[in-house]
């Protein structure tokens, strides 16, 4: 029921959930689903989260908001956990994904004015994400999301992901380029994991030429791979990672974080946000960092994420419409053979929450802390539920064109 005062932004699906435990949550006519979406890996640590619960009653209680103007303790432990986790050195807090992107935008500019570059070029990846406010829809790689809002900012340069060599081409001709912005995987443009050695090129080729490594971990950190953020898996520190999403475990909250070149290249006046990193925000965001280190979840969402995957894939290895189940740690795609997005329906008719992306991609961010028994159940009911769409009209339908190599279609 579309609400004639809400601008019609969204294509929402027809139902309100009115409580949240771990990964249930439940409607307001008392259904209970499945959360494999975790409010678009928001809620790493699963609905209601005790400690994080308190933490914001307890902060609420005494003091949300004062002003950046201020000293803000709970900030500068939250700025000191984040660099403990993340190998980096410096925070600027804000509230959302783009906002820490527009941060790590304007400081790689101000970090080519500060080396002579009047006119500085980022470059960026084909099939990215990185928000909705000018800047990062710029760097955003997908024409339907900016067709309509041109024009869009100069200075960005696109280039195929995963592909290294296009990099060191554009260092031999482009004297201008002060940093690469880039996801570890791509997760709105379908969970595209890159070659394993593709960030440490990348981290060369940027040192070769002093360039900035900026990492849009905004999606695939605070845990969701099975490091604290992706690039760790690599043994690399980046110049700018941007973090957010998970970051609060729903609580708004976002974070841009330098070192080494780009440690100091905000000095005071040049980057500012009235709520950015307020005193209920960082509450919040404390308590889940405390709360993803205590309860040892990186670890755990690398082995139940490596669980889910070889079960989905033994489950749907002779499933000739599924191209393809891939992954890392809690964030797990499942590759159709057509556009899915019908399969929503199906899935929370089961009394599951799930998204599809890319077109034909199922992208399942569960909560890093699911159980063993939560992790199997999630499994089966969706390889059950991938066979019966595929089974049925709507999957037959689009399926109708013959493909070559069709007769390989083994028996379920
Ligand atoms: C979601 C997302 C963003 C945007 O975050 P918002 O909080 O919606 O502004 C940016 N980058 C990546 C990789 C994302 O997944």
């Amino acid at each position: 029921m579309a609400n004639q005062h809400l601008m019609a932004t969204y294509n929402r699906i027809d139902t309100a959930f009115e409580q949240g435990q771990g990964s249930w949550l439940f409607d307001t006519n008392g259904n209970k689903y499945f959360d494999l979406i975790s409010g678009i890996a928001v809620c790493g640590l699963g609905h209601s989260h005790p400690e994080v619960t308190r933490a914001i009653k307890e902060q609420a209680g005494r003091l949300i908001h004062t002003s950046n103007l201020y000293q803000i303790p709970l900030q500068s432990k939250l700025a000191d956990l984040l660099a403990e986790v993340s190998g980096m050195e410096k925070a600027f807090f804000c509230n959302s994904g783009a906002e820490a992107n527009e941060a790590a935008i304007k400081l790689a500019r101000l970090y080519g004015h500060q080396h002579g570059i009047d006119s500085p070029n980022i470059i960026v990846m084909e099939g990215s994400f990185h928000g909705r406010s000018m800047a990062t829809l710029t760097a955003t790689g997908s024409r339907k999301a900016q067709a309509g809002f041109e024009p869009l900012l100069s200075g960005f340069i696109r280039v195929p992901y995963n592909d290294a060599e296009a990099l060191k081409d554009i260092a031999k001709n482009n004297s201008n380029v002060v940093a690469v912005l880039l996801e570890p995987i791509q997760g709105e443009g379908g969970i595209v994991i890159p070659d394993k050695d593709y960030l440490n090129k990348i981290r060369e080729i940027c040192n070769d030429n002093q360039w900035l490594m900026m990492l849009d971990e905004v999606q695939t950190g605070n845990g969701r791979t099975g490091t604290y953020f992706a690039y760790q898996h690599n043994q690399i520190i980046p110049d700018v990672v941007t973090t957010a999403k998970g970051l609060g475990n729903g609580f708004p909250i976002g974070a841009c974080l330098a070192s080494g070149k780009a440690a100091n290249v905000f000095q005071p006046g040049n980057h500012a946000s009235t709520f950015g990193g307020n005193p209920l925000a960082c509450a919040a965001a404390l308590a889940t960092v405390t709360s993803i280190q205590k309860e040892d979840l990186c670890a755990k969402a690398a082995a139940t994420g490596e669980k889910m995957l070889t079960a989905l894939k033994e489950q749907l290895k002779f499933a000739d419409y599924v191209k393809d189940v891939r992954g890392i740690g809690m964030m797990i795609g499942i590759e159709l053979d057509s556009p899915c997005a019908e399969l929503l329906v199906l899935a929370k008719a089961k009394g599951l929450l799930l998204n599809v992306t890319a077109d034909s991609v199922i992208r399942l961010l569960p909560a890093l802390n699911i159980s063993e028994e939560e992790a199997d159940l999630a499994v089966n009911t969706l390889a059950k539920l991938i066979k019966v769409y595929a089974a049925d009209d709507r999957g037959r339908e689009r399926r109708a064109k013959p493909r070559s190599g069709d007769d390989r279609r083994k028996s379920r």
